[in-house]
């Protein structure tokens, strides 16, 4: 066994070779690297991970611990009650393993900050050093704020700055890491073996529509933006197309960085940020969406416990009524375009974006129910779910968070529908009961055996949510 005073990774949410920041450092010292998983069972019940997606880690698992073995960097593999013993289970690690340092790339909701922090205090009052990178944005949270300094809470704004900043900075990715020197490889305990790592955890199997890897992922990127890129514009509100990329799961367990996507989108764009194809310009600003709710979760930390944004809408009259709670989860609310994305998600762990939108507005401005309801829902199911993302679609959604456009902006559902879906293919998949139903009805059916009536007027509803919002005093410090 070496003595070389090797580091250790601590692998999380970016569970790949390339353009791995902490990994790639790491690789350079020359004296080995020792890799981490921790299986946190506190995180995955409190921040509800679906079983889609836990198992989506663990075949990402079993893939990468291969891939590492041949650079001669063991993978060990940990389970913890709590988040917080994984500072002393950690250290003990590196202590028994010879490491002399913890390097690991950010994670920003605050519940991940403060493990870190733990994590890095521990380490350094024991006389090893730690590192953290960021990998999970494309801009670090902190870096981009208005001319007073201030963090942003509307989007184009955010944007137009962003695009200022990030077009300035090297953008390259890091290369995979090298292979490490050959006594290095070996670890005196790997810890929990793959197979028995999530016994306790419910795991659902999607690998037919979600193979796992970071050459799938690297795949899907190429096979997106070398071909359907350009269209992207024209096709990404049609569900019914596969118009978008679909590389959201692969986004959220970190087998591919946004920094590989951006570069992929200006490699398609001839290197242009902003103009050029009208689809990759589009595209593009879909990573800059996703780079502001995770700065809005660092720069706004209650939206991490469970509190609007716009502190005003704290005080709207939210409906609990868990049977309309469960027919819109299960895809029975009657209204056809709701019950077919409820039934995607249900299937494939998976929604597109617009649907996501019309079924939160749905919950949350027809039915009034809270929409953190809805946001625990999303991640009990999403094989994609990320909590900076989904946080924030829930709350802009439901007129509680970013862009907090006034109290008016609720989608009508069927409208949406007769819209992004005319033909009704989408529902027709996913709704058999209305399969044989023709194009003009497909929207608004008439009674069908099997199939609910809606449950909800939808104009009565809008406008019953509309006084509501109404009634609420706008708070001093909202929508800056
Ligand atoms: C209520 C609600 C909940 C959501 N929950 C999640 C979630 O848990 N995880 C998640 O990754 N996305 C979430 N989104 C954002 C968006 O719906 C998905 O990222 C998108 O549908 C993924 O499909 P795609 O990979 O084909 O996206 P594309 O259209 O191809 O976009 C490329 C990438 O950009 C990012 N992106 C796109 N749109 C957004 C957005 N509005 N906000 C943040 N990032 C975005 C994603 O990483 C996506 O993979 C949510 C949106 C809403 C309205």
């Amino acid at each position: 066994m070496n003595t070389h005073n090797r580091t250790l990774v601590w692998l999380r949410n970016d569970l790949r070779l390339r353009d791995n920041p902490a990994l790639f450092h790491a690789s350079q010292t020359g004296q080995g690297v020792v890799a981490v998983y921790v299986l946190c069972e506190e995180f995955v019940q409190r921040h509800v991970m679906a079983p889609a997606r836990l198992d989506f880690i663990r075949r990402h698992l079993t893939l990468l611990s291969a891939e590492l073995a041949e650079l001669n960097i063991p993978l060990v593999l940990l389970r913890e009650h709590k988040a917080m013993g994984i500072p002393d289970k950690l250290l003990s690690l590196a202590r028994r393993e010879n490491c002399d340092g913890i390097y690991f790339n950010a994670e920003y909701p605050l519940d991940e900050l403060n493990r870190d922090r733990a994590v890095a205090d521990l380490f350094q009052d024991s006389g090893m050093h730690f590192k953290r990178f960021h990998d999970r944005v494309i801009l670090p949270p902190g870096h981009v704020r208005n001319g007073q300094g201030e963090p942003y809470k509307v989007f184009t704004a955010f944007k137009r700055r962003w695009l200022q900043l990030a077009s300035e900075r090297p953008m390259d990715p890091h290369p995979a890491p090298p292979v490490q020197p050959e006594d290095t490889a070996r670890v005196h305990d790997a810890g929990v073996p793959l197979n028995k790592l999530f016994d306790q955890t419910a795991l659902r199997d999607l690998s037919e529509l979600w193979p796992a890897g970071e050459e799938e992922a690297l795949q899907r990127l190429a096979d997106f933006t070398e071909e359907r890129i350009h269209r992207y514009q024209q096709d990404r509100d049609f569900p019914a197309l596969a118009g978008t990329s679909e590389l959201s799961p692969y986004l959220a367990v970190g087998s591919l960085s946004p920094r590989q996507c951006l570069n992929a989108a200006l490699r398609a764009n001839r290197g242009q940020w902003d103009g050029g194809n009208p689809g990759a310009e589009t595209w593009i600003g879909e990573l800059v969406w996703r780079d502001f709710y995770q700065h809005v979760s660092v720069d706004f930390p209650e939206v991490c416990k469970h509190k609007a944004l716009q502190r005003h809408t704290e005080a709207f009259p939210w409906r609990w009524d868990e049977d309309d709670l469960n027919d819109w989860r299960r895809g029975r609310t009657g209204i056809p375009i709701v019950d077919a994305a409820m039934r995607q998600l249900a299937q494939t762990g998976w929604m597109h974006n617009r649907l996501r939108m019309v079924v939160a507005m749905f919950l949350t401005k027809n039915l009034r129910i809270d929409w953190r309801l809805g946001e625990a829902w999303f991640m009990s199911q999403l094989i994609d779910g990320d909590f900076a993302a989904n946080n924030g679609g829930w709350q802009w959604s439901a007129s509680t968070g970013t862009d907090a456009a006034p109290y008016f902006r609720i989608f009508n559902p069927v409208t949406q529908s007769e819209r992004f879906d005319p033909e009704g293919t989408f529902i027709r998949k996913y709704v058999p009961e209305l399969k044989d139903l023709p194009r003009k009805q497909v929207h608004r059916p008439p009674p069908v055996a099997g199939y609910p009536r809606p449950m909800v007027d939808l104009k009565a509803s809008r406008k019953e949510t509309i006084e509501l919002f109404k009634q609420l005093n706008q708070g001093p410090n909202d929508d800056a």
